[in-house]
Formats: C-alpha cells, structure tokens, sequence
C-alpha cells in the first residue's frame, strides 16, 4: 500500500504540473469496505482525509479509530433518519442533494461545534438513479445552504457516469468545473470533488481539486 501510496501522490503532482493547476490538489482516501488496519497503516504514512458510505460501517471505525486525527467525510447517499449521526460524526458531507437534508444537517451539528463542510453533489449526466441536483438546480440549493450558520459550503462534488470514451468524461468534468468557476467568488467555494480510481487523472486535468480514489489506493473492496 505505501508504494500505491507513493505513486498516487507523485501522480497527482505530476499532472497538477503539467496541466498548471492553479490549486494544490487534495486526496480522499474512500476506505469503505477496507478494514481499519489499512486505514491506520495509510495514516501513519500521512494520509489525513478518509471517506466512507455506509452508516453502520462509518460508526464502527470512527469509534475504533478515534485516537488518531483523522478527517471524515461522507461520501454515500443520505437517508434523512441518520443525517443526525451523520452531522455529529463526520467534518465533511459531500453528497447534498437536497433543501430537507441540508436544513437536518444544519439542526443536528452540535452547538461549538467547527461547521460542517458541505458540497452540492451534482447528477452530472441526469441519471435516474444517480443521487445529485440538475445543473440549473446548483445555484438554488447552494443558496440555501449558504444561509445555514451551522454548514460551511465549499463547493461541488460531481460522480460522472462510469464511461470508456475518454473525451466524453472529459466533457461532463468540464461542465461541473464551469458551474464551479462561476459560482466560486459568490460563495467562497474553494473544493471541486471530482475524479476516482479509473479517471482521476482526467479529473485533475479539467480541474478537480480533490479526487477521491480508492481501490487504485487500498486494493480490491472485499464484498459486503
Ligand atoms: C467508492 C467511491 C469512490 C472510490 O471509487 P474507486 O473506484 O475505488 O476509486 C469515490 N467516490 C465515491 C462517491 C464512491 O462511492
């Protein structure tokens, strides 16, 4: 895992390089399905960021692995039920797609608590069975959540369709990325959450700024 580890780093350096990214670009270790052992030994390398989907595996590790600082994020779908649990224990939710979960996210965050950072997660090609707002639906919610003291809103988060023809991703990253600029000086966004495993390096060339990768990183998930 260190050399994985190693060469995604140097990987991603070299492509921020060569494109001229304008902005250091951050790596989310997606570790669900990956045992905790993988998750300690990933830290002690310096990785600091980890992101989960499911609810009862992402309470069992965060428990398990509390005496390190890492930084959560919750990267799965929100049932309005667990947004309680999901506030209370993650720094990040990327995958806001709606006023409901935005307003429960903002009611459950503890009092003195930091605020949670958010991101609008975009249904980049309007799948049906794609979680995520419309393109023309960003500016609303992002409206929304930018009113909420509790939430800090950072930016987008896009899970293009899984394709084979490269320039066609490279087309759905670049729409969400325009969304990202012109939206960017009116609420301070500064994180564009695109990119995995199979086009992570697409993703940084059309100007991700965090690209959450993880089988390239931890290997193979084992099946739940
Ligand atoms: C699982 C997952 C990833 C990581 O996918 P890999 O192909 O293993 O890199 C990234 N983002 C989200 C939202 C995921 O659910």
């Amino acid at each position: 895992m260190k050399q994985q580890y190693q060469a995604l780093i140097k990987s991603i350096i070299d492509i921020s390089e060569q494109c001229r990214h304008p902005e250091p670009v951050k790596l989310l270790a997606v570790s669900k399905m990956q045992p905790e052992e993988r998750i300690r030994a990933l830290f002690a390398l310096g990785q600091k960021d980890f992101g989960e989907n499911y609810y009862q595996e992402a309470q069992k590790k965060i428990a398990n692995l509390s005496d390190l600082a890492i930084t959560w994020h919750f990267i799965g779908a929100i049932q309005s039920n667990k947004a309680k649990f999901i506030s209370q224990e993650f720094d990040w939710v990327q995958t806001i797609d709606r006023t409901k979960i935005a307003q429960l996210l903002h009611l459950h965050r503890p009092e003195g608590a930091k605020r949670l950072n958010v991101l609008v997660q975009v249904n980049v090609n309007d799948e049906e069975s794609k979680a995520g707002v419309r393109f023309e639906e960003i500016e609303h919610l992002c409206e929304v959540i930018s009113a909420l003291p509790r939430l800090q809103l950072r930016g987008l988060m896009a899970i293009p369709r899984a394709t084979l023809a490269p320039g066609e991703q490279a087309l759905n990253f670049s729409r969400v990325t325009a969304y990202y600029q012109q939206l960017k000086p009116r609420f301070g966004f500064d994180t564009l959450s695109m990119g995995m495993s199979a086009d992570y390096q697409q993703a940084i060339a059309c100007g991700s700024t965090l690209i959450r990768v993880g089988r390239q990183l931890f290997g193979e998930r084992k099946a739940k």
